[in-house]
């Protein structure tokens, strides 16, 4: 598609599912990097990770009291005390050294490696002061085996795992100091518009702060991608080619994307690359365009900052996600909830409707706008009216996108 569309309009509007037929097409994860376990919360794991060790290492002590040997405790109650024959102490990291007996106990705190012949521990409430037992202990009673957290040749964590804080530390306790990680995507984000100020302006004129660079840049971070944003690009040939060949994994162009005299990305991209889609029948956001050029994907995505966060939604972040080796799926928890008032769409649009969440029900915020950022910051999230479907009934069950 190299044909000029500024002023004319588009001609034909690919469905939202040739659109994403063609990006997946072109998605696969990045490859992978060693990184320490320091920077790796949040990486994604390019390989499973199996331990090489078990965990604990030896059996250990549960609670704190006294190592014996089981029997020696059978039939011992607070009337019935048996003596025990304290002949040591073991504390984590500081071990007994010695084998025990029938009736000897190893003063033992928990974490304690369990004494030779020992095989339960006798907690210290239940041993009077001048050490008798109160209470039979069985076999194995208050003992961590070895290799019960994990064991050796356990898979302990899957390829494409997003790492948790609590999984750097089991990684940690099996002896793993760092892991291949895909490599996270480098996002150049490409604001533009002659109209717009920095991000955090305030406004004056006829002159608007930059509402979509924030909101892009915590998107791809959310979504795993570094950010590269080197400032607002004017609506002109020569910085704006600039910025779509600078280096990157993917470019994100906010504005411009449409056929207005100032929408210069789409022939850009058409000219010196490849513009696979342009204009999606999808509300808001049919002025999205996706394309490549030198080799990367990039995004053109509407200056409105409701269709920007749409089509975001629907094609970037997915393309995000997708090159740091994440689910493609969208990341927002799902809901089922009865429509309060009906939602309307045409036939042949994919919709993207923003709702509240009212006492358990969804209602459909009146201002459909695409420019209204802030119905973005009341909705509760999203409702998709698929493209095949004229709307949903008052009443009807839908299933809600949640923001988070
Ligand atoms: P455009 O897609 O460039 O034609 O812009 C469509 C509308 O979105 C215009 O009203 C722009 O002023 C507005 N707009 C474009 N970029 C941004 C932005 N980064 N932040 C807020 N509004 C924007
Ligand atoms: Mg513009």
């Amino acid at each position: 598609m190299t044909d000029d569309v500024r002023m004319r309009g588009f001609a034909r509007r690919q469905t939202v599912d040739q659109a994403l037929a063609w990006l997946d097409a072109h998605l696969a994860p990045l490859p992978a990097e060693q990184v320490g376990l320091a920077a790796a919360a949040g990486r994604v794991l390019a390989a499973a990770v199996q331990s090489g060790v078990d965990v604990p290492g030896f059996d250990r002590a549960t609670m704190d009291g006294y190592a014996v040997v089981a029997d020696s405790t059978e039939g011992a109650t607070p009337y019935n005390s048996l003596p025990l024959d304290v002949v040591g102490e073991a504390l984590p990291g500081r071990p007994f050294d010695g084998s025990l007996a029938r009736g000897q106990a190893v003063r033992i705190m928990t974490g304690a490696p369990i004494p030779r012949g020992c095989d339960a521990v006798l907690p210290a409430e239940l041993a009077s002061d001048e050490v008798r037992a109160l209470a039979a202990v069985s076999p194995g009673k208050h003992v961590g085996r070895r290799g019960e957290d994990i064991a050796r040749g356990t898979m302990v964590l899957p390829i494409g795992r997003r790492l948790r804080p609590q999984d750097l530390g089991v990684l940690s306790s099996i002896g793993v100091s760092e892991v291949a990680a895909i490599r996270r995507p480098r996002v150049r984000l490409i604001v533009t518009g002659n109209e717009l100020l920095p991000a955090g302006s305030v406004p004056h004129g006829s002159c608007i702060a930059d509402a979509n660079g924030p909101m892009l840049a915590a998107l791809v971070e959310r979504d795993g991608g570094l950010v590269d944003f080197p400032g607002i690009v004017r609506d002109e040939t020569e910085p704006l080619l600039a910025a779509l060949r600078a280096p990157a994994d993917l470019a994100i162009v906010s504005g411009g994307s449409s056929v207005g005299v100032e929408d210069l990305a789409p022939s850009l991209v058409a000219r010196h690359g490849e513009l696979a889609v342009h204009g999606i029948a999808m509300r808001p956001s049919s002025p999205t365009g996706l394309g490549r050029i030198e080799g990367r994907l990039v995004f053109l995505l509407p200056g409105n900052p409701v269709s920007c966060l749409c089509a975001y939604d629907f094609f970037a972040g997915r393309a995000v996600r997708a090159l740091g080796g994440l689910a493609r799926d969208w990341p927002y928890p799902r809901r089922r909830g009865r429509l309060a008032r009906k939602l309307s769409s045409q036939i042949g649009r994919l919709d993207y409707a923003r709702v509240r969440l009212v006492d358990g029900e969804v209602e459909p915020l009146a201002i459909a706008g695409a420019s209204v950022l802030s119905s973005t910051t009341r909705a509760d999230g999203f409702v998709v009216v698929p493209a095949d479907s004229e709307g949903f009934a008052a009443g009807a069950d839908v299933d809600v996108w949640l923001y988070a």
